[in-house]
């Protein structure tokens, strides 16, 4: 397809979808763009919807106003919550999809993403992940774990099919602060007894990338990742991040048919009810848990997480915050906003940290570097440290192997 007509057509979907909006405003009590920000019609769903349209029928694509406009298209989430919303009780029209198409047109145009942005789909064009690393870190994470223990862990393609292919991802692999999630995985994998391994030449999924708009990296490196994953032959895909999960059971398209997909939280739910790991239920105090977007609105996996959770706290150790299942609220850190801080007036992860602790939780449970990472800073900036922690689902199953 011509670039002009790809433009053109993306033009004919926002507008088509914006037309189809009611306003009703039913969508702006999910957002939590909305609820964080000053309360402007433009921050939220439909309003984003309207800018758009008025944009492109008005030709302000090239005007003075389009950093105002790039502003408001790349503060979204990218949640879902509206899109679930309109279709729970109004027109059913798909937001979030025409949200994210704005974005590709912003690219086309030049317009958009936000300058930290832009650095990050540099990083993924020269080196294949979203942090500026050298390809050849990649693997540092698990060195001196490895010098440490004696680990049947495989370096993949090794010339043989695999059972379990950890998917690592960018952001358990590069950021300190999170890499024991990886680490944690491997210990639960060897605990398990089971045949796994990882890739040696790990790239991102993508899904930053289709995230912020940028459609042909996406396809670059989605390209490449099926290419070195299907190489492996795996039986299963387990991954540490709901947007890589997301994006291999819903953006490589028959890619990866035949292979069984899974978050981590969904095969630790199988390992624990099989007996293969026995985790207790003991000494993690009154737990919660904050349900990442990318796992429960985008994918509807609910129940396997809180599974895990109540065999190990026990039903009575289990507590939901105020938000939770469908109606979660965001961290703030999706839709590419984990690469920079746009103005909030309450910030969504200490919205989430409040809520935990209203609920009496002691420890908020999460499952997604970006959650945790976001959770982590918001107990930081509110003071609140002795009072609740915040952990990663398989870095607390490791602790009780
Ligand atoms: S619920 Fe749907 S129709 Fe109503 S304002 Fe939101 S996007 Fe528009
Ligand atoms: S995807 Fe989420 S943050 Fe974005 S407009 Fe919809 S509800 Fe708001």
């Amino acid at each position: 397809m011509s670039e002009d007509l790809y433009i053109e057509q993306t033009k004919d979907l926002i507008l088509s979808v914006a037309s189809r909006c009611r306003k009703c405003n039913y969508c702006y009590a999910v957002c939590p763009l909305y609820q964080s920000t000053r309360g402007f019609q433009v921050q939220g769903p439909s309003g984003i919807l309207q800018a758009m349209a008025y944009a492109i029928k008005w030709e302000l694509l090239t005007g003075d106003e389009k950093d105002d406009l790039r502003n408001i298209v790349y503060t979204c989430t990218t949640c879902n919550s509206c899109t679930l919303k309109c279709k729970a009780s109004c027109t059913g029209i798909p937001v979030l999809d025409a949200i994210e198409k704005g974005r590709a047109l912003l690219i086309e145009e030049m317009i958009g993403p936000v300058p930290e942005q832009k650095v990050v789909l540099e990083s993924l064009f020269l080196k294949g992940n979203s942090y500026d690393m050298p390809p050849q870190k990649r693997l540092d994470w698990l060195k001196s774990f490895r010098e440490e223990r004696d680990l049947s862990i495989r370096l993949l393609p090794d010339g043989k099919p695999v059972d379990v292919l950890l998917f690592v991802g960018c952001t358990a692999s590069y950021n300190s602060d999170v890499q024991d999630i990886a680490r944690a995985m491997v210990a639960i994998l060897e605990a398990a007894g089971l045949d796994y391994g990882i890739l040696r030449e790990e790239k991102c999924c993508g899904s930053p990338a289709r995230r912020i708009g940028e459609e042909g990296l996406f396809e670059e490196l989605s390209d490449y990742m099926v290419e070195k994953v299907m190489k492996v032959r795996p039986k299963r895909i387990v991954t540490l991040s709901p947007h890589c999960y997301n994006t291999f059971i819903n953006e490589y398209p028959d890619a990866v048919k035949g292979v069984l997909v899974q978050h981590y939280t969904q095969f630790l739910a199988e390992l624990t009810e099989k007996g293969i790991l026995n985790i207790g239920t003991n000494g993690v105090g009154k737990i919660t848990y904050h349900d990442p977007c990318y796992l429960s609105k985008q994918n509807q996996v609910f129940e396997e997480p809180r599974r895990v959770m109540k065999a190990m706290a026990g039903e009575d150790g289990f507590v939901e915050m105020a938000h939770h299942h469908a109606d979660s609220l965001c961290c703030g850190g999706g839709g590419g906003r984990i690469f920079w801080d746009p103005e909030e007036v309450n910030r969504l992860s200490e919205t989430r940290v409040r809520e935990a602790q209203d609920a009496g939780a002691e420890v908020i449970v999460t499952a997604c570097p970006w959650c945790r990472i976001e959770m982590e800073d918001a107990v930081k900036t509110l003071d609140v440290q002795g009072e609740v922690a915040v952990k990663d689902m398989a870095v607390m199953i490791a602790e009780r192997l």
